[in-house]
């Protein structure tokens, strides 16, 4: 392929000249056809006799950069007798620099412009990778290079004013948390550390276009607690925490009985990083029955810290150890129903709740209450239906029968008594922390993962369990 040739020199301030000409004496030279044609010689650039037309590409030095960043690639010819076409090319699926490419830029070098810069776009955090090829008008392979550049998050830059450490009673006023984060309007949350270290959000907000953010530091979670504010990564930015603050949170009553408990369906938990979404099937709804649940949530989420948000209503109504199809969207559905619907609730059974378990993580659950009437004075009743109500959480959410008649998980309302409790007592409360999101956070679960967990419940490998109590 190597043509010798005659020697001939091109001095510096030359060079202008032979690229006007350039076009004229290409049509002359052609070194693969006719190597001692004395017209190549003007297209010698690197001086050396020969003529070896090729494409050398100079990539930027950086190995890493920011979002937004535009770099610039120079791709720079020698020996070149007439046009070349350079393409350059990123990959079509950006984690697949090995598939399909896709051309961005396109330069022509010629024998009068040896040298073109390309500019070179960089996308979100991530990898991008860029590609480039010369060929000349015959499809002759010139050169060709590559370049790989990590694209990271500009750092978060987060100011908070966290309250001084301080004792409250469970449902005091929140304090808030003020201060400034980088980024705008983003994602800031108030998280509590749990045993196993993780942290667990509590609140949620969002800082303001300029940054500035307010949010409170919830009172409804009993216990000790390390919190801090944390702004979660955005797709330009990089997470970040304050320093910890700390809150101590005490019971707004004292609670009785003995620490006796036990667990249904062993020490799975829910998910403590996610709210927990309800739902109420009002057909046959007791009065006061929306009430109650509030009621029971409420006192859950003071043991546990587990959260819950309401999903509205639902007409779907659970079946005990049926088919776990819950409409999306929905983790626990609360319906009440006759025996005829649902033998389990025939005799004196006046409820029953329960969890569907998968992958050792709590999943679904459901509180299912008897219509039938009972003869009872109508505010005895009421306060019947709360305990019911307390009682068949404290299912759901995990607990077991204990033999405690002062305790809410005795088998029997008011402990067989017509003094009912609307409090979880000691053994409850023991049992309710061990399965709340002081006990080890989340249970590894994003909402994501979960919506696709929710479809391999019906998998061989994710059998789902139903755990169920009267
Ligand atoms: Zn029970």
């Amino acid at each position: 392929m190597l043509k010798r040739w005659t020697l001939t020199l091109l001095t510096a301030s030359l060079l202008p000249l032979v690229a006007v000409t350039a076009a004229a004496a290409s049509e002359e030279c052609d070194p693969y056809l006719d190597p001692s044609n004395p017209a190549c010689a003007a297209f010698d650039t690197d001086g050396d006799g020969w003529l070896e037309p090729r494409v050398r590409f100079t990539w930027p030095t950086e190995t890493s950069t920011t979002p937004g960043a535009t770099l610039v690639a120079t791709a720079t010819g020698d020996d070149l007798f007439r046009p070349v076409t350079v393409t350059f090319a990123r990959p079509v699926t950006r984690d697949d620099p090995w598939g399909d490419s896709i051309a961005f830029a396109t330069v022509t070098l010629a024998p009068g412009a040896l040298s073109a810069q390309v500019a070179m776009p960089v996308g979100e955090p991530g990898t991008d990778h860029f590609s480039a090829e010369a060929l000349d008008p015959s499809g002759r392979f010139l050169g060709d290079g590559s370049y790989r550049v990590a694209v990271g998050r500009f750092a978060s830059a987060l100011d908070a004013d966290l309250p001084a450490p301080r004792t409250v009673t469970a449902g005091a006023a929140s304090q808030r948390v003020t201060g400034t984060i980088s980024g705008g309007e983003r994602v800031v949350v108030v998280q509590v550390r749990a045993r196993d270290g993780e942290w667990v959000d509590v609140a949620t907000g969002r800082s303001s276009a300029s940054g500035a953010f307010s949010v409170p530091v919830p009172t409804y979670w009993v216990g000790s607690h390390t919190f801090r504010v944390h702004a979660p990564a955005t797709t330009l930015l990089t997470e970040a925490s304050s320093g910890p603050g700390s809150l101590k949170v005490r019971r707004g009553y004292r609670p009785t009985g003995s620490t006796q408990h036990a667990l249904l369906g062993g020490s799975s938990r829910w998910n403590a990083c996610t709210p927990i979404r309800y739902a109420v099937n009002p057909a046959r709804m007791r009065k006061g029955g929306k009430a109650d649940l509030r009621h029971a949530l409420r006192e859950v989420s003071a043991a546990t810290g587990l959260r819950f948000a309401s999903a509205g209503t639902t007409s779907h109504l659970p079946r005990p150890g049926g088919y776990p199809d819950y409409p999306d969207g929905i983790d626990i559905i609360v319906a009440w129903a006759s025996a005829k619907q649902v033998p389990m609730l025939a005799g004196s059974t006046v409820g029953i709740g329960g969890s569907a378990m998968s992958n050792g993580q709590r999943m679904l659950g459901a509180v299912l209450l008897d219509t039938e009437s009972f003869r009872r004075p109508p505010a005895e009743l009421r306060r019947m239906w709360r305990e019911v109500m307390l009682h068949e959480v404290g299912h759901v959410v995990g607990l077991s029968h204990v033999g405690d008649r002062r305790l809410v998980m005795y088998p029997s309302v008011g402990g067989g008594t017509n003094r009912f409790r609307d409090r979880f007592n000691r053994g409850d409360l023991t049992g309710l922390v061990k399965l709340g999101a002081g006990a080890g956070g989340c249970t590894g679960e994003t909402e994501y993962v979960r919506g696709a967990a929710r479809t391999s419940l019906l998998g061989p490998e994710a059998p789902v369990r139903w755990v169920w109590d009267r």
